[in-house]
């Protein structure tokens, strides 16, 4: 028993979790489906039932693509400034309601509240680009094409358009998507995920407030049974998608089955090469942060050290101190540096990777399970878990955990680092730790992977650059946000003119030409 969870201060309750029932936001107003199905919301740090998530059915996504519909194209015919200036109104919201956006995330999901601070700023960052939609939507114009001829091309929305999420980034990862979609000219449906539905609610609130019209954004929340419905849907234009690899693939070939543009981020294994000439002190700080931050249930956490040469030796005593003096406790607290995982089931998957990476002959060098926090007896913790000697053929390596379970693999050099990345089913993200430029550079061409960091662990691409992994962490060729973004949630079309002068000619059966 580890009795962390006295001292320090607390971050605020989150007021917003007075209903307890969860329900949809449609056409402006809060609703809840007549389903009769429900499911239970978690707090994950005390390990109980927090409120109750009622499931939404396939009548429900009708009437909310229903609304949306309707909504689309007076939102559409709005000027992309005025559209803007809802969003930067929305921005401001967002900012001030940052603390009790966190206190939810934290209530819900489990990560501590600093970081789940750190969620709703970066997805303020994606609001604030698409704040600059009318410069994002300028087309391109080619002046006498051929004589008294212009051409340009424009940039039309979609119409209805959706977003289905995963727990793990219940506010940031919706704000990869609804801002550019909205700022663009759609209407909105966001399916968030059953385990942290509250968020949604009041982002929709805040939108509601900035000005947004009603059923312009809707939130359905539900299962499988919301996420087909908005699959098969004619009039649901594109969905987005960020969760796992099996769901990515799935949503990515219904979606392409019904005619419907689709991105679907999924699932990562991300490792971090350790050079032998890698500063230390930094590297153990930077690999203990994206392994254990958030518990380890981020697309982008390190859940592989790659230790090249005497790295492994110079960093492992390091490493082991860190990983075994984490501050795990309730997020609420301050100076908490890793919460709870998210359900009992996780924590029970999370477990038995664990015992699978001893029976297959990894090294367990701090063992994080049967980790317990007082006064929070029955909360889904786990402590900071090291594996040395990982190799490639071990389930540990190969697939996702999605935990706080860091795996060290240690090769010769740089070349066969390299390699075992490239060969590896995932491509989300990597990093390499080194002091040399020229290894930085061989490493940052060489490898397959969608988003690289040198010197940086988490090399999460910012608003205006567009997030996105290689190989089957993700499924489509548009990345989420930056121009990636504006260009999924719209379509071009191109025009010619000419006029009356010239179009008295009559008839014209050949090809025209210069
Ligand atoms: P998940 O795939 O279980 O769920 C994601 C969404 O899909 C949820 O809204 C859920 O309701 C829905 N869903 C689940 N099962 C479904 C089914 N059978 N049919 C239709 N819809 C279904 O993912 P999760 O556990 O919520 O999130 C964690 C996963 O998301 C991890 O694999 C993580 O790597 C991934 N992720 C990826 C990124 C990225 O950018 N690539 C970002 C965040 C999370």
């Amino acid at each position: 028993m580890k009795d962390q969870n006295t001292q320090d201060s607390l971050a605020p309750q989150p007021a917003y979790l007075d209903d307890h029932d969860v329900g949809n936001y449609i056409g402006g107003q809060m609703v809840l489906s007549a389903s009769g199905r429900t499911q239970p919301v978690y707090n994950p740090s005390l390990g109980k039932i927090a409120r109750r998530l009622v499931l939404s059915t396939e009548e429900d996504v009708q009437t909310a693509v229903a609304s949306a519909r309707a909504a689309a194209p007076v939102w559409a015919n709005t000027a992309p400034l005025r559209r803007a200036r809802v969003l930067q109104r929305f921005l401001r919201l967002m900012e001030e309601h940052t603390d009790e956006l966190a206190a939810i995330i934290t209530a819900e999901h489990g990560k501590v509240f600093t970081d789940a601070k750190g969620e709703v700023a970066r997805g303020i960052d994606v609001i604030e680009f698409a704040c600059g939609i009318p410069q994002l939507l300028k087309g391109d114009y080619t002046e006498q094409i051929a004589n008294g001829i212009d051409n340009w091309t424009m940039r039309q929305p979609l119409g209805v358009v959706a977003g289905i999420t995963p727990f793990n980034f219940p506010c940031m990862v919706p704000c990869w998507m609804f801002p550019v979609a909205l700022a663009a000219g759609n209407a909105f449906i966001l399916k968030p995920s059953e385990r942290d539905p509250s968020a949604s609610l009041l982002m929709a609130r805040l939108l509601k407030e900035a000005g947004l019209p009603d059923g312009v954004f809707n939130v359905v929340q539900g299962d499988k049974t919301v996420v087909d419905a908005l699959l098969a849907h004619p009039d649901v234009a594109a969905i987005s998608f960020v969760g796992s690899t099996p769901i990515a693939h799935y949503i990515y070939e219904r979606g392409a089955h019904f005619g419907k543009r689709v991105q679907a981020l999924g699932g990562a294994k991300n490792h971090m090469i350790v050079m032998p000439d890698a500063d230390i002190d930094r590297t153990v700080d930077a690999l203990v942060g994206a392994a254990y931050g958030s518990a380890g249930e981020r697309c982008m956490a390190i859940s592989v050290a790659v230790l090249v040469g005497s790295a492994g030796e110079k960093i492992l005593p390091a490493l082991v101190e860190r990983t075994k003096s984490l501050k795990i406790k309730d997020g609420m607290h301050l100076d908490a540096e890793m919460g709870p995982v998210v359900t009992r089931e996780a924590l029970e998957r999370i477990e038995n990777y664990i015992q699978l990476g001893v029976e297959q002959g990894a090294e367990l060098v701090v063992d994080g399970r049967g980790y317990k926090v007082s006064d929070r007896e029955d909360g889904f913790y786990i402590g900071g878990t090291l594996f040395d000697k990982v190799t490639p053929e071990m389930r540990i390596y190969k697939e996702e955990i999605f935990g706080p379970v860091l795996a060290c693999v240690h090769v010769d050099d740089l070349g066969q680092a390299v390699d075992l990345i490239n060969a590896h089913e995932f491509g989300n993200g990597v990093s390499c730790f080194t002091s040399d430029g020229h290894t930085a550079r061989e490493f940052a061409r060489r490898i397959q992977v969608g988003m690289v960091g040198v010197n940086v662990p988490i090399p999460v691409p910012m608003a205006w650059h567009g997030f996105g992994g290689w190989k089957r962490s993700l499924f489509g060729d548009m990345h989420a946000y930056g121009e990636e973004g504006v260009r999924f949630y719209t379509k071009q079309k191109s025009v010619m003119q000419r006029w009356p002068e010239n179009i008295d000619k009559g008839n014209e059966f050949i090809m025209p030409t210069m």
